[in-house]
């Protein structure tokens, strides 16, 4: 049977994927799938993407068992500390891939978009390491709320490009990104999430399964089990998600469930629960949920987590959450900040908002005793602190 992670070969898994991009980007594109078919089983390429995040990021990352957590809601509760990589979060797993690529391409000059500025981080930083120049595109609002990793890009040598059209946001980034592609093919487009045009969410999801395979080994030997229970991970786009969920897609056992950004509640207008509101529809080169309005107009998100402010949902995820494999559950702007502030005080680690909505969904779960647990903390909250200490009580 295939593999809920493969596509077919035009890159849908099941009714959502594919590539819908202009005729000028399809040798690009062609050019990337074929690279990263052959280099995924290539082992000097594996190598040398395994030495990198070994050294690099930092990894195996750990799985900590939260005696705390464990204690409130019964169960083994184990964090995975993707917050302890090198620039803060598990963006920076899929960025060196993807750089390793586009050398073996090649390729001189990256593009990229970013929201808050993680994904620019990420990928100005793989630059910067590999020599390559690096512009990023952003919304000329994000710049202004999320100013310090503006600084930070700057700082690794990359060039910022405002946005200034549409709601000046990561969705017109991304339009900016794609156009400058169009006009620069020979321009390596990294993507920072399981979205885009196939072979992007395939690749990114293969990239950050780093995370699934680490904590297959670890709960070997920390519990001598194979797989856990059930495995949480937010999702914006979905690529932290789906690194944590990518080897437990065919073992039945193990719940899989995906936690997307209420906002201010599903149904007040003003969320980015995409898979619960979102239609089939194209964005950014791939047919899968989004939110949008009887027009078929992208309609604008809201979190209060940055990273979760995406109006669309990676195909894969739309496949899965569809078909019943994987659960999904929204939380709200004020329940997150309530875990991230438990967190913080009862653990001393500082979440990052979008993690803290995983953290979040043991309110909602039957825990039963010895379950085993395991929340895919995404990132760090050091980005996070204007917003969590102007809602200190
Ligand atoms: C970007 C980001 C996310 C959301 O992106 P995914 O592709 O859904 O993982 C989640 N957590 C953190 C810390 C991020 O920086």
């Amino acid at each position: 049977m295939k593999s809920l992670v493969e596509t077919d070969e035009l890159g849908f898994y099941g009714k959502f994927g594919g590539a819908y991009i202009p005729e000028l980007l399809y040798p690009a594109v062609e050019e990337l799938r074929k690279a990263y078919l052959k280099y995924k089983d290539d082992t000097s390429f594996e190598d040398e993407f395994k030495a990198l995040l070994k050294d690099y990021v930092g990894r195996p990352t750990p799985l900590y068992y939260s005696e705390k957590l464990s204690e409130k809601y019964g169960g083994k509760i184990y964090l995975k500390r993707e917050d302890l990589c090198h620039t803060g979060a598990h963006k920076i797993n899929n960025t060196i891939g993807q750089i390793l690529l586009a050398k073996r391409l090649n390729k001189t000059q990256i593009v990229a978009e970013t929201g808050a500025g993680q994904h620019g981080v990420a990928t100005a930083t793989v630059c910067a390491l590999l020599g390559m120049e690096c512009i990023i595109y952003m919304g000329e609002k994000d710049m202004e709320r999320q100013a310090p990793n503006v600084q930070r890009i700057k700082y690794l040598g990359a060039k910022v490009i405002p946005a200034v059209s549409g709601s000046k946001t990561l969705k017109d980034a991304t339009n900016e990104a794609i156009r400058h592609w169009i006009n620069n093919p020979d321009t390596f487009y990294l993507i920072g999430s399981v979205v885009g045009p196939h072979p992007y969410p395939s690749m990114v999801a293969y990239f950050q399964s780093v995370i699934s395979e680490e904590i297959i080994r670890q709960l070997q030997e920390k519990e001598g089990v194979n797989h856990p229970d059930k495995v949480i991970a937010c999702v914006g786009g979905g690529s932290n998600a789906a690194g944590a969920f990518y080897h437990f897609y065919d073992v039945p056992e193990v719940d899989l469930i995906a936690v997307e950004a209420g906002g201010l509640g599903v149904k007040s207008g003003k969320s980015a629960a995409t898979a619960q509101l979102g239609k089939p529809g194209v964005i950014h080169g791939s047919y899968t949920l989004l939110m949008q309005d009887e027009f078929g107009q992208i309609t604008e998100p809201h979190s209060i987590s940055a990273g979760l402010d995406y109006p669309g949902i990676g195909p894969l995820h739309a496949e899965t959450i569809h078909s019943g494999r994987v659960d999904c559950i929204a939380i709200n702007d004020d329940k997150a900040l309530d875990h991230a502030s438990f967190l913080a005080k009862s653990e001393g680690i500082i979440p990052a908002l979008e993690s803290s909505h995983a953290l979040a969904v043991l309110d909602h779960l039957k825990i039963k005793k010895d379950e085993i647990i395991v929340i895919n903390l995404s990132g760090r909250g050091d980005k996070d602190m204007s917003t969590l200490t102007q809602n200190m009580e």
